[in-house]
């Protein structure tokens, strides 16, 4: 029989599981406790339980985390990136940044992603399933104890896209903030999506009121489409609406993240019809000088560029700064420190 994935139940479901094996309802207290707030890997630390239930609950529940394959500090800011391999031998990639106002951790929330964005790294093989909420917890849990300071704030902006993954996201994100175990504060939290606008009308009911990122990357509906096939999908006159909707409900600024292309989106034009898109949403833009993809062949733009075009869009009335690059002597763009390690066919040391 398969064991239950325990780190990924809430306290309901840890009340009904313990109620199987005949023990009282006030133990799921001390067992989320110990998962989440203790952060312990095994049944055999959890002293405060019989010896018999931590016997039955190793028969019956696996605590599933993640393992370091590989560290990378860097030497200018700290910044840490991990390659982390799943209880299946998945690979995946998560972030520790160390800002003044506290350490915030990037998780990945698919292995792979499926909506192809021409620029992205982590899209290049598909996807090949998404993370279970005790999966994404694990890997702050992981970093918290490596780098052995207190994980403040998290990103869903590592490999995959968040929104595909609707079910486990959303109960991550309620088990996350519990103060029952990390208890950390939505405000302190980020969740960026490609644009899946029916899920983001329903994110706005289902989860905690996060900051939005929405990847935007285009001005209009036919250079959006060109880079973001999700676009064909659900275009700008449906995925503006929904960015509105979700600052006007959670009274929270909706963040667009444009990664400035060369010879794409970055000229005074597009800064011109970026800030009539957005004009009357409350929302700031967050301004990504790309991150070259070697099988993409698309190419960035000096930071001095972006910042002209920031001026560009604060002329015009729209809120907008230019990203901080952070820990760039470590690994170039998102996901391509997994597919380097996956194409030497190897990932079992850690350095
Ligand atoms: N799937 C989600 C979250 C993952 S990517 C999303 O699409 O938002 C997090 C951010 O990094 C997104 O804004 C994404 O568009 C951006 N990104 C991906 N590859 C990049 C690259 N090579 N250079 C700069 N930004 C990139």
């Amino acid at each position: 029989m398969e064991k239950v994935d325990i780190k990924s139940m809430d306290i309901t479901e840890l009340q009904e599981l313990l109620q199987e094996l005949g023990e009282p309802k006030f133990r799921a207290k001390q067992l989320f406790d110990w998962l989440h707030a203790k952060q312990v890997d095994s049944f055999a630390e959890m002293t405060n339980l019989s010896k018999s239930l931590r016997e039955k609950l190793g028969e019956t529940a696996a605590i599933n985390g993640v393992k370091i394959v590989r560290r990378l500090v860097s030497q200018i800011d700290g910044t840490r990136k991990y390659l982390f391999a799943l209880s299946d031998g998945a690979i995946i990639e998560s972030v520790l940044m160390k800002y003044e106002h506290g350490n915030t951790v990037c998780i990945s929330t698919q292995v792979g992603c499926r909506m192809g964005c021409k620029f992205c790294a982590s899209t290049l093989d598909g996807v090949e399933r998404g993370l279970t909420a005790g999966e994404m917890l694990s890997q702050i849990y992981a970093i918290q104890k490596d780098c052995g300071e207190r994980v403040h704030g998290t990103v869903l902006m590592g490999s995959g896209e968040p929104l595909d993954n609707y079910n486990n996201v959303v109960k991550f994100l309620h088990m996350v903030t519990d103060p029952a175990g990390m208890g950390i504060s939505p405000r302190n939290i980020s969740l960026s999506t490609c644009g899946l606008v029916p899920k983001i009308w329903t994110f706005m009911e289902d989860a905690p009121h996060v900051t939005l990122s929405i990847s935007l990357h285009g001005v209009d509906d036919e250079s959006r489409s060109r880079i973001m096939p999700v676009n064909r999908r659900y275009g700008l006159s449906q995925l503006i609406p929904a960015a509105k909707g979700y600052a006007d409900k959670t009274g929270r600024r909706v963040v667009f993240e444009y990664a400035l292309i060369a010879g794409q989106n970055a000229s005074k034009e597009d800064a011109a019809k970026l800030a009539a898109l957005l004009r009357g949403v409350n929302c700031h833009v967050n301004l990504i000088p790309l991150n070259p993809v070697k099988e993409r062949g698309l190419a960035g733009i000096s930071r001095e560029k972006a910042h002209q075009f920031a001026g560009w869009l604060t002329e015009r009335g729209i809120s907008a700064t230019v990203r901080r690059e952070m820990g760039t002597d470590i690994e170039g763009a998102c996901g391509q420190l997994r597919r380097r390690v996956l194409a030497e066919g190897k990932g079992g040391s850690l350095q």
